[in-house]
């Protein structure tokens, strides 16, 4: 049976953590949207890389040339992972944020941008300077293509435009109609960029079956370590503006001019935007990444996980006081990404809960998607930090939510053991 199945190994199954109740617990691992725990294939590939590692593009020694080959090599596995067109550029960035904050480098002049409310901070964000159209949160999918139409037919038609939309939402944990709104951009003439940070390590992302111009995801959250993020897809916006980064790398050719300033030549492959000493060990890592989740079969994990979520989901619907927060409704496919509030708790307090009494590892506050967890709560809350939880007295209304994620190499332990403790 798949779905019983677990088809890939984490690390930190066996780390153990005390308990103030006395003795200590296995850690549950419930916080994978946040971060998801490194493949057993990732760690073994980077130490079995790691004695030669050298540096990128830079050296004609032979560990060089080899992480160089490495690293190039990366981007085609990750081009391939994501089914790029021929002519789309892989640009190797930090995170997810990273990626979008270059894209919005890169947009020509006087580029409308059109996001929903309900986004992740660093989709809705990094737009700040363009003519930016805030969308309000949809309560169907179907709804957020009609109010995404509505918006573009409004806009200037003959300037350029673009759509930033998550693929799964790092809150409700729900599938966005990514190809539905993908033809909605392009039937106005906008460009989509895709965020598949929530996405990309539960689903395949086809960059050609879902025609979106980018991809952007992290290598944290596709089980890879922190330091890498990924963007690609299409090379013209990337190639037509200045390197997100100016320095070594960026740059094919530097010379003085007799009136003593400097000319640049800059490169026209992604390497434009990847000024400096690259991240290979997170290169790398993301590469074998794709390489695992490929070879497991998305099949599998899909599978997997759905058996995951029911058990969640009928666990927690057991429980009166529970209730889940969803913009499309209880029928609305979704990743392992559940976020809910219990009635007479403070969120806070029943996350610090269930890691003290229970060992087990989940988020609490407002996800970095402040306005979508506001509409779903229908609360005002105090942020208190960037992607903090405001306080509410015990036994106050809460004001925040408490998210449980999870994914490949989740044992049905840890997702029982987070259900009896709720209950
Ligand atoms: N988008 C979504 C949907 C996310 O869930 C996150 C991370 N929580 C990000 C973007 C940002 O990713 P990173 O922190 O790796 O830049």
């Amino acid at each position: 049976d798949p779905a019983c199945a677990e088809p890939l190994a984490v690390l930190g199954r066996d780390v153990t953590v005390p308990l103030v109740t006395g003795g200590e617990v296995t850690y549950a691992a419930l916080d994978y949207a946040a971060s998801a725990p490194a493949l057993q294939r990732v760690w073994d590939d980077v130490a079995a890389y790691a004695p030669y590692y050298g540096s990128v593009h830079r050296g004609a020694g032979y560990l060089s040339q080899l992480s160089t080959d490495l690293f190039e090599q990366s981007r085609v596995t990750v081009a391939e992972f994501l089914d790029c067109r021929p002519t789309d550029q892989v640009v190797f960035t930090r995170s997810t944020t990273d990626s979008l904050n270059l894209l919005a480098a890169v947009l020509p002049a006087d580029c409308q941008v059109f996001v929903f409310e309900t986004e992740h901070h660093a989709s809705l964000l990094p737009w700040a300077d363009a003519r930016v159209t805030y969308l309000n949160a949809p309560r169907t999918p179907a709804e957020a293509v009609a109010t995404l139409e509505r918006a573009l037919a409004d806009r200037d038609p003959y300037g350029p435009a673009l759509v930033c939309v998550t693929g799964a939402s790092n809150v409700t944990g729900e599938l966005w109609p990514v190809r539905e709104l993908a033809a909605a951009a392009h039937a106005h003439g906008a460009r989509i960029v895709l965020d598949a940070a929530q996405l990309a390590p539960h689903h395949p992302v086809s960059v050609q079956e879902l025609d979106v111009d980018w991809v952007a995801f992290s290598g944290h959250k596709l089980y890879a370590p922190f330091g890498s993020g990924v963007l690609a897809g299409r090379a013209d916006w990337l190639q037509e503006a200045e390197p997100y980064l100016a320095g070594g790398g960026a740059s094919r050719k530097v010379a003085r001019r007799e009136d003593g300033g400097v000319d640049v030549e800059w490169h026209t492959t992604a390497a434009r935007h990847e000024a400096g000493s690259p991240n290979v060990i997170g290169v790398y890592s993301i590469a074998s990444a794709c390489k695992a989740l490929t070879e497991a079969g998305f099949e599998h994990l899909v599978a997997r996980e759905r058996h995951l979520i029911a058990k969640v989901r009928e666990g927690l619907a057991e429980v009166p006081a529970v209730r889940i927060l969803s913009l499309f409704g209880d029928d609305a496919p979704r990743v392992g990404v559940i976020s809910f509030v219990v009635d007479g708790w403070n969120s806070s307090h029943f996350a610090a809960a269930l890691s003290a009494e229970y060992g087990i590892g989940v988020r609490d506050g407002l996800f970095c998607a402040h306005p979508l967890v506001r509409t779903l709560l229908g609360s005002e809350p105090q942020a208190q930090g960037e992607c903090g939880a405001p306080e509410a007295a015990p036994g106050e209304r809460s004001l925040n939510a408490i998210r449980v994620s999870f994914g490949a190499g989740t044992p049905d332990e840890h997702v029982e053991r987070f259900v009896r403790a709720v209950k």
